[in-house]
């Protein structure tokens, strides 16, 4: 063994990344014979690693998917939410929409459970088996547009169209420019009926081309998404200020 081999081996043991080891020398090969930058040689060995540990076990896939927190149906109250059907969303939690490539679209103001939901029903994907990879759109349009900068767009879209279910979060809260607009549509007609994906926006439908702009192409977007998707819309007070709404307004008032 050399001394980087003995090196790599100690530091992936410390990192309790075994993966490391096992593929850093054969990726060194490939990588000498064609060329490969370093950086590119450093991103394919932290992918095996990355791929190994998502076939891995439900909680390393809820860990790779990175939700904000981890939520799930049973903490989610029905009695205060009325707006949405248990029944319904108890049978999304079957997944079968992911087989189907499905979407499910969720609507509604602050605070009415929409990244609860959707966090639930990725957890329960990632509990079963299923890839999954939550972020806003915002964090979804800076991903794709550094994908970009490196001339590796298509490729990302690829490796994410292989993530059977995409979460899209908070739809609507920032307007996007045309650059990031177009990188939102490539994301969601790279997946249109390849791969699940779960929209959450506290805006409707109509008011996507204020966040968007080009109507045209909205309509094309909301098209794509809707074509086989759940909708759910959410109504009601936030729970955030579930029995605080006389605080909150005492103080408002001053
Ligand atoms: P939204 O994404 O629609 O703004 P969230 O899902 O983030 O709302 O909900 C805000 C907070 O309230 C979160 O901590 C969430 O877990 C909680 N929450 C919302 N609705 C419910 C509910 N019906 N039962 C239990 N917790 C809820
Ligand atoms: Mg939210």
């Amino acid at each position: 063994m050399t001394t980087v081999t003995a090196e790599i081996a100690f530091y992936a043991r410390a990192l309790k990344a075994p993966r490391i080891a096992e593929t850093a020398r054969a990726l060194a090969e490939r990588a000498r014979e064609e060329g490969w930058e370093h950086e590119r040689y450093l991103a394919a060995v932290l992918d095996a690693e990355v791929a190994a540990r998502q076939t891995h076990g439900g909680d390393n896939r809820v860990r790779a998917a990175r939700f904000p927190q981890v939520k799930t149906l049973d903490d989610f109250d029905f009695s205060f939410q009325r707006s949405v059907k248990r029944e319904l969303v108890a049978h999304l939690a079957q997944l079968d929409f992911l087989c189907e490539r499905k979407n499910v679209i969720l609507l509604g103001p602050p605070g009415t459970g929409k990244t609860h939901l959707s966090i639930a029903l990725g957890v329960a994907a990632a509990r079963k088996g299923y890839r999954v990879a939550f972020a806003s759109a915002q964090e979804w349009v800076t991903r794709l547009s550094e994908a970009k900068r490196y001339g590796k767009l298509s490729e990302e879209l690829m490796r994410l169209a292989r993530i059977p279910l995409v979460i899209v979060d908070e739809v609507g809260y920032i307007p996007f420019d045309p650059e990031a607009a177009s990188l939102f549509f490539s994301l969601i007609s790279s997946r249109y009926e390849r791969s699940s994906i779960i929209v959450n926006s506290n805006k409707t439908f109509s008011a996507w081309t204020e966040i968007f702009g080009d109507p045209v192409a909205v309509s094309a977007l909301v098209d794509r998404l809707v074509h086989h998707a759940e909708i759910i819309t959410l109504k009601g007070e936030s729970y955030r200020l579930k029995g605080k709404r006389k605080e909150v307004l005492d103080v408002a008032e001053g």
